[in-house]
């Protein structure tokens, strides 16, 4: 087995694996991402609460561009959960059609106002904006989705400030399941600058051995049957089935693809990838509350810096 935690064993023919494992097959343990978000989401209402005290109340402002439902959805998701915290926020819902002058300008405006920590564009933004401009123009202290050239600059440089919120909340994951990924084989499928990079960055921080997968990679399951942790952010439904899967590797699925009958499913197979696996996370309830979760965390920690600014223990 690779993983000490891995769940229990059950007495029976695998699947796949025959050869490797002849006598016993596992089924993976779900890492709950649900429940660890909740959990997490308990010690940032006393955080808030300790803040406002100080006079510093986290504050959060949403920036969001048109009337994509997805992105509607996550709006309501993050803002609700600021509000749960104890935090203030700002719904900023600007016309599809909007100049870019214009949203620079609100952002700008966000950027100066001190009840405001952390300022959140919601992606993606319609053709006519120049997404690299406007995630350029939010402040990089108050960039809490660290996708400001500063923050990801830092955390290539191995110093990380505000860390995207989704691969953040994967590494809490892994520390909460008592995965530790130094010396692992770790292999991430997808390469995207909000998941993908930033993801490989912070496995190689923890001294796991990386390979980054995309859509050139040839014989992509000869590298996902390699990896101990394997971490998918594709944006294809169930694309990674269990013969990909190496027997008692970590499975983490970020993928969220909506079925033609409205449900959710992510870019894992669960029901074949499950048997081979020691821990995987579901689709919904794994990824998706981390990521609010730890939303909430980096405007926490913004807020704490301002606190700690306006009280001279940091400098501007
Ligand atoms: P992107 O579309 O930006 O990136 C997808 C990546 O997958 C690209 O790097 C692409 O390669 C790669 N890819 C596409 N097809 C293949 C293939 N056949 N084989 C190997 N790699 C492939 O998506 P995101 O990173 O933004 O999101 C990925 C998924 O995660 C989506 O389902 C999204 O909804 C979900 N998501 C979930 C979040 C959560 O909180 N749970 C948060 C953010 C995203 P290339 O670069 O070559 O094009």
């Amino acid at each position: 087995m690779l993983f000490p935690q891995a769940a229990h064993q059950r007495n029976g023919q695998h699947p796949y694996y025959t050869t490797f494992l002849p006598k016993t097959y596992m089924t993976a343990s779900l890492l709950d991402g649900k429940a660890i978000a909740l959990d997490l989401r308990a010690q940032y209402r006393k955080q808030v609460a300790a803040l406002t005290a100080r006079g510093q109340r986290p504050g959060l402002a949403v920036v969001l561009v048109g009337e994509n439902p997805a992105s509607q959805v996550y709006v309501r998701n993050k803002v609700r959960a600021c509000d749960e915290a104890g935090m203030y926020s700002e719904n900023i819902v600007l016309p599809a059609d909007v100049r870019l002058e214009e949203v620079i300008e609100r952002i700008e405006a966000l950027n100066r106002d001190p009840r405001i920590h952390g300022i959140l564009v919601q992606l993606p933004l319609p053709p006519q904006l120049d997404e690299a401009r406007v995630l350029a123009t939010v402040s990089a202290q108050k960039d809490v989705d660290g996708f400001h050239t500063e923050n990801v600059g830092a955390l290539a440089l191995g110093n990380p400030r505000f860390v995207p919120c989704t691969p953040k909340g994967v590494m809490v994951l892994l520390e909460r399941a008592g995965i530790d990924p130094r010396g692992r084989e770790a292999v991430v499928v997808g390469r995207s600058n909000i998941v993908g990079k930033p993801m490989a960055r912070l496995l190689l921080a923890a001294d796991a051995t990386v390979t980054v997968c995309h859509s050139k990679t040839r014989d992509l399951a000869a590298h996902t049957r390699r990896a101990d942790i394997l971490v998918v952010a594709i944006g294809r439904a169930m694309m990674i089935t269990g013969d990909m899967v190496k027997p008692g590797a970590v499975v983490i699925d970020v993928g969220m693809n909506r079925r033609a009958d409205g449900t959710l499913c992510g870019d894992v197979d669960f029901a074949s990838v499950r048997p081979v696996a020691s821990w995987i996370t579901p689709v919904p309830g794994g990824v998706g509350p981390m990521t609010i979760a730890m939303l909430l965390a980096n405007t926490i920690e913004a807020a704490q810096q301002a606190a700690d600014r306006d009280e001279g223990y940091l400098a501007d």
